[in-house]
């Protein structure tokens, strides 16, 4: 038997290696080498790993660990609600209350437009299931409408929503695609508002023309009488924390209403305060005809995820009942009364502590800081964000910008060399972007240890 908490790291690091299937991984060198960290704890901003040694965790796990880790109201209301009723399904009609709750605030707080208010809402387990749900109520919708040829979906390269099979594909990231047959026909991707690669040096409204008109150009090729729904993320989070340029989703939107197209907005990152807001739809006046969630609205605590329906398009889906019957969709794990519960917990608390606010407010620093620490160094292509997600882009030339070779893994380096300073960040795919989006209490000391650690591991790196 291995004394101490380096042999039980040992231990579990061996077990990981020899019988874990890991998602997003190099699987051959994982099976050699085993897991670079092994955690076992997790306080505030902060987790330790079965060593004991502590991280600030800058990108609060997978941007969703809003409020932090051990939050006791999150720990008590599941523990309670598990107690009280550990299950409860939602098919032909059964309710139990928390869901029914949670629905109605839901239903209050989500972004509407007057003309198409937010009326419903679908619950599922994950981001990805939650986007797959969505392409089904297009479907069936326009099923219902008796145009069945207007079925695809348009989405953005660098946009990411997930990994079922129609989310997958309506990612835009190469790496989920390959050796996966995806995507599927159905899927079309149009530019992504990056002003680095797809815009630069152009103004905000010579940048969103040229957007605008790659969307046109693309709906005019395949007929808008197939185009079914677009997917955005109001900002892009796993492809490079991409801000569009101002007045693109004006622009876009009306193109969309012209078309009879629908929109469908990603507020699996941006939703419950990440852009300091409560939702990116309304950061960045967006009026979308259905919303999806998920991550922030329990804080990861549980899984839970949601497709927000707006009244026009439920209103036709119910119609659907006089051709199709029962609505043919659902998950055992729809409307899961401890899932339900946790996310009315943690909206209690993001409330209660104005974490929204603290959001916008501890996103400002960070953006100063991120400014003052990369602003004049001379492998920086972009450093951008909004509210409390930030990113650096680094490049391999700034004035005519020139990407590194892949093969050199500029930012999985720079990750590594921060993870030794202390601090958790993420390499994004398909580009040398490190991201930042901790949880909404980190403080100002925490920020400044976050990027002094980035700035001193780039050195290291470059
Ligand atoms: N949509 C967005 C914008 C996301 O960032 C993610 C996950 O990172 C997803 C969807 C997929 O969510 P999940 O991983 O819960 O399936």
């Amino acid at each position: 038997k291995m004394a101490g908490s380096a042999g039980a790291a040992a231990d579990v690091s061996d077990l990981d290696r020899r019988y874990s299937f890991h998602p997003f991984t190099m699987l051959a060198e994982h099976e050699r080498s085993g897991p670079p960290l092994v955690i076992s704890r997790g306080s505030g901003v902060h987790l330790e790993d079965v060593t004991g040694r502590r991280f600030i965790d800058a990108m609060a796990g997978l941007w969703c660990v809003n409020v932090g880790y051990g939050r006791d109201e999150l720990a008590n209301a599941m523990r309670d609600q598990a107690a009280t009723l550990s299950y409860c399904h939602a098919f032909s009609s059964m309710a139990s209350d928390m869901p029914a709750v949670l629905s109605a605030r839901l239903i209050e707080m989500a972004p509407s437009a007057a003309s198409s208010p937010m009326s419903k809402v679908f619950f599922g387990n994950s981001g990805s299931d939650a986007n797959d749900t969505q392409v089904k109520l297009v479907w069936y919708y326009n099923n219902v409408l008796g145009r069945p040829q207007k079925k695809k979906i348009i989405a953005r390269s660098r946009g990411y929503h997930g990994v079922t099979v129609m989310s997958a594909g309506m990612t835009g990231l190469p790496g989920l695609h390959a050796g996966f047959d995806l995507p599927l026909p159905h899927i079309l991707h149009t530019t992504a508002p990056h002003r680095l690669w797809e815009g630069h040096g152009m103004s905000d409204e010579a940048f969103t023309a040229k957007l605008v008109d790659d969307l046109e150009q693309l709906i005019a090729r395949e007929g808008a009488d197939t185009i079914g729904a677009m997917i955005m993320e109001p900002v892009m989070g796993a492809g490079g924390v991409i801000v569009p340029p101002r007045g693109y989703y004006a622009a876009i939107q009306d193109v969309l209403a012209r078309h009879d197209i629908l929109l469908i907005a990603d507020e699996v990152i941006c939703g419950f305060g990440r852009l300091g807001h409560m939702f990116g739809c309304d950061a960045l006046d967006i009026r979308p005809d259905l919303i999806t969630v998920a991550k922030g609205l329990t804080s990861a605590y549980y899984p839970l995820s949601g497709c927000i329906v707006s009244e026009p398009v439920w209103e036709t889906i119910v119609k659907g009942g006089e051709h199709y019957g029962a609505f043919g969709h659902g998950y055992t794990y729809t409307a899961h009364p401890i899932a339900a519960a946790t996310a009315l917990a943690n909206l209690d608390l993001i409330a209660s502590e104005n974490m929204v606010e603290r959001a916008g407010a501890m996103g400002a620093y960070l953006h100063e800081r991120l400014a003052d620490a990369f602003d004049d160094h001379p492998l920086v292509g972009e450093i951008r964000g909004f509210g409390l997600i930030g990113a650096v882009e680094f490049v391999a030339r700034r004035d005519t910008p020139r990407a590194f070779d892949p093969a050199l893994k500029v930012a999985p380096r720079i990750v590594a060399a921060m993870i030794e300073r202390g601090v958790i960040s993420r390499a994004l795919p398909n580009a040398d972007t490190i991201a930042f989006s901790p949880p909404f209490i980190i403080g100002k000391r925490e920020i400044d240890a976050v990027v002094h650690a980035a700035r001193d591991a780039a050195d290291s790196v470059m």
